[in-house]
């Protein structure tokens, strides 16, 4: 009786493994560690990594990309973590020094933007060849989902890499989360099709990508980097430019004053709308579908409804 109990429980233990889907892990597993500069990368790695991944982000969303000081804590998760991804092109100016602290030799970093063609930025350039120059490319790159699948590539590579008894798992859900963006990209481009209103005033450079993808046209920028200021000639340029190109929208942004995008709005008799180039900075964008929808349906409202 006994011998017969044990036969069954053996067999239930042995079985088991095929009735679990494909290499998820359990609670008791470790999982691989992950460090993210920004939380819309935190999104991507969760969406291959699932349960196999434990992952962090240096950036809540409500710092600025540009503007991020990396807090003492940081240092300590990049040196526990075993896999660091960021954006590139200089956007995490700070990430070296951090690496170069936390002092961890087995720590893997992916480079997402790798191998994007890039977006040139003439205008900053000529006006301040010294600041702000991503190796010669708009770093925003995220903002297009075509360039978030380059991305999702690179970051499955990666968690392959450094956990090749997950690598089933990872394609799986590389897979279908690729799927997820072409629906979502192409579903949001049929929405974009038929406006009549598609120029836009953005308040940083971020948008270039996006607009490109889904036929939005950026006019001017009010801030050609975070942390200038616009003169009044710029601003007067701009609500000109408003005018002439009859454009109906001002995209001001969660993580800078939004002050001067309030001012010309208003003078300028236009919508002003809110747009997060990051997620997680506005309720119920914490993921990047979400905040891409998000992102597009809001333009979309505000040219219509005015
Ligand atoms: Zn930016």
């Amino acid at each position: 009786m006994k011998n017969k109990t044990f036969c069954i429980i053996a067999s239930i233990i042995f079985l088991m493994p095929l009735f679990l889907p494909p290499a998820s892990l359990t609670a008791e597993e470790p999982k691989l560690t992950v460090v993210t500069t920004l939380p819309v990368l935190k999104d991507f790695v969760e969406q291959i990594g699932q349960s196999r991944v434990a992952v962090t982000t240096l950036l809540t969303g409500m710092e600025s990309e540009h503007t991020y000081t990396p807090k003492p804590g940081d240092i300590l998760a990049v040196k526990k973590g075993q896999v660091l991804v960021q954006i590139g092109l200089g956007l995490e100016v700070w990430v070296q020094g951090l690496i170069a602290n936390a002092e961890n030799p087995g720590l893997l970093l992916i480079t997402t933007s790798h191998g994007i063609p890039l977006i040139r930025e003439e205008e900053k350039q000529i006006e301040d060849p010294d600041h702000g120059n991503h190796e010669g490319g708009n770093p925003h790159v995220w903002l297009d989902p075509e360039n978030a699948k380059s991305m999702v590539r690179l970051i499955t590579d990666g968690l392959i890499k450094k956990d090749p008894a997950g690598k089933e798992f990872y394609l799986k859900n590389q897979g279908r989360y690729l799927m997820q963006l072409d629906e979502m990209e192409k579903r949001l481009q049929g929405e974009v099709k038929n406006l009549q209103y598609k120029t836009i005033i953005t308040q940083h450079p971020a948008w270039p990508y996006f607009a490109r993808r889904f036929g939005f046209k950026v006019a001017g920028n009010i801030i050609a980097q975070v942390g200038s200021e616009p003169s009044a000639k710029q601003i007067a340029a701009l609500t000109r430019l408003i005018q002439k190109e009859h454009i109906r929208v001002i995209i001001a942004e969660p993580q800078l004053s939004n002050k001067i995008p309030q001012t010309l709005a208003s003078e300028a008799g236009v919508a002003l709308i809110t747009l997060s180039p990051l997620t997680g900075a506005i309720p119920g964008t914490d993921t990047y579908i979400s905040l891409i929808e998000y992102n597009v349906h809001e333009i979309i409202k505000a040219v219509r409804d005015k």
